[in-house]
């Protein structure tokens, strides 16, 4: 947020934030009746204002246009991605884009698979993060500023697949609950429901070895459900 009325009750009690005159910041009235865009402070802090970066941004309508004029000013390559082909012309011949990707283009959106430092998602309308996910190179950022009526999806694995997890059979859940409250933990606990139940099936049941701190593989996902996220 950016601004309150600073003489109500809340803002008297330093509680700004529930001010019912608080101005948002992005998509809401400033004092001098411009929108609030807030697209800058974001990428500040998530460090995509470098030069030579490249940045996606998600949406053109809204303040996505405000995004690409910002990352082509940080002297980043920009690529905007739409699910608007007709935006093509305005993203790159208006507003400076490099590239352009209209997101229904199963091979377009491939091949910018690990290709972007960042990606800033403006899309006012619902959608998948997982392909946007996917075009982020490691330790990429993705800035959700977006406001759909309806919540981006994010399949757990995305979070998952490249985190450090500790492997456990099915019976060692309880083991798990008494460790959270010792905070005796360090990364999520998976549970190979798989392999567990292989296990019982079989005559040597009560020998399972745990790896500890194991580094996941997306294999060990498919069967698995995450029981704890840190
Ligand atoms: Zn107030």
């Amino acid at each position: 947020m950016v601004g309150s009325c600073l003489s109500c009750v809340e803002c008297d009690s330093n509680l700004e934030n529930y001010c019912a005159k608080r101005i948002l910041t992005y998509n809401n009235t400033y004092y001098d009746g411009t929108n609030t865009y807030g697209v800058y402070s974001p990428m500040k802090f998530f460090g995509l204002d470098k030069p030579g970066l490249h940045l996606g941004v998600v949406g053109l309508g809204g303040h996505g246009h405000i995004c690409v004029k910002f990352a082509k000013a940080f002297g980043a390559k920009v690529t905007v991605i739409s699910s608007s082909p007709d935006k093509k012309k305005d993203a790159i011949d208006r507003f400076g884009a490099d590239a352009f990707i209209y997101s229904e283009d199963a091979n377009l959106m491939q091949a910018a698979m690990n290709t972007m430092d960042g990606i800033i998602d403006v899309a006012s309308k619902a959608h998948s993060l997982q392909p946007y996910i996917g075009m982020l190179k490691t330790h990429g950022k993705l800035i959700a500023l977006g406001s759909p009526s309806s919540p981006n999806s994010l399949p757990v694995v995305n979070i998952l697949v490249g985190a450090d997890i500790e492997l456990i059979p099915m019976d060692y859940v309880n083991t798990t609950i008494e460790r959270m409250e010792k905070v005796d933990i360090r990364y999520w606990f998976v549970i190979d429901v798989g392999k567990t139940l292989s296990l019982m099936n079989s005559p040597i049941g009560d020998v399972y070895i745990v790896p500890p701190n194991k580094k996941g593989t997306p294999t060990t996902q498919k069967d698995s459900c995450c029981c704890q996220n840190l």
